[in-house]
């Protein structure tokens, strides 16, 4: 039997997939959680899978920084710290610039950048308090490499990897930690999100015969957390094996 992980876990966007994942393996391995996402009946089903775990759970939108603060302040005052927060909340709307969905463009900016900022805003205080933290967010190949019909997409997750990278630098010296996972595609619940019927149909198919799954990254997720102090997970990239 492993040791327990003696942490203090915020997750943003724990209701389903990766975040799900993630929750369930620290929760399995005697962490603290704090999760929070938009779909509650989903964080009580996790909360309630593990009685003996220290679980809290709370609704937040993570466009909306009061509620992302009211997230991170209930964790500390309840916990006393906060060690880790994972910035994993994010959405897949994808489709050619040129169908020009304005609308879908702004909300992947809000949710999968802003999102991530205003849980860096949020936890940033605390952590530099502490002289100690890690806060992680999930990346994905497309911060890496530019997809076809995926241009914005694409955006937000190199935008999320020069974030987190800024933050690296900037806070080394407060020994606050910034890992950015960058998976290939994982069997998840974001392909409901992609509203372009080609596009979808295609990026459907390759997951479901080849994608990773939750699990997959989350123990990904668990070897960045599980690092002594002196260790800095900077970036892990997570393909399917059959993934280009
Ligand atoms: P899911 O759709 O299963 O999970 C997305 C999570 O984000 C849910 O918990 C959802 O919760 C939450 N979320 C979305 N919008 C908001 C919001 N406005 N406020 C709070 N929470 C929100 O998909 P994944 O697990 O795949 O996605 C997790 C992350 O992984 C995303 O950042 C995604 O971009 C990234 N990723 C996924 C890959 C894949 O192939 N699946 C590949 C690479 C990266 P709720 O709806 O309840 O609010």
């Amino acid at each position: 039997m492993s040791t327990p992980l003696n942490k203090v876990i915020v997750i943003m966007g724990a209701s389903s997939g990766i975040g799900e994942a993630t929750a369930r393996l620290l929760a399995e391995r005697g962490a603290t959680l704090m999760l929070a996402a938009r779909r509650l009946d989903r964080l009580q089903d996790i909360r309630d899978a593990y009685p003996q775990a220290d679980i809290r759970i709370k609704q937040a939108d993570v466009t909306q920084f009061d509620q992302v603060e009211a997230v991170i302040q209930e964790a500390n005052s309840a916990f006393g710290r906060i060690d880790v927060l994972f910035n994993n909340a994010g959405i897949m709307p994808t489709a050619p610039l040129a169908a020009g969905h304005r609308e879908d463009w702004k909300q992947m900016l809000d949710i999968n950048v802003m999102g991530v900022l205003n849980g860096i805003a949020a936890a940033l205080p605390i952590m530099e308090h502490q002289q100690a933290g890690h806060i992680i967010a999930t990346d994905s190949v497309a911060g890496h490499v530019v997809y076809p019909e995926s241009a914005v997409y694409c955006g937000t997750k190199f935008a999320v990897r020069a974030i987190m990278e800024g933050l690296r630098q900037e806070q080394r010296e407060n020994q606050i930690k910034s890992t950015i996972i960058s998976p290939g595609a994982v069997q998840t619940e974001l392909y409901t999100t992609i509203k372009d019927q080609t596009v979808g149909e295609s990026l459907r198919q390759a997951q479901q015969e080849w994608g990773l799954t939750s699990e997959d990254v989350a123990q990904a997720v668990l070897y960045a957390i599980d690092t002594p102090d002196r260790v800095s997970i900077s970036n892990l990239i997570i393909r399917p094996t059959q993934q280009q």
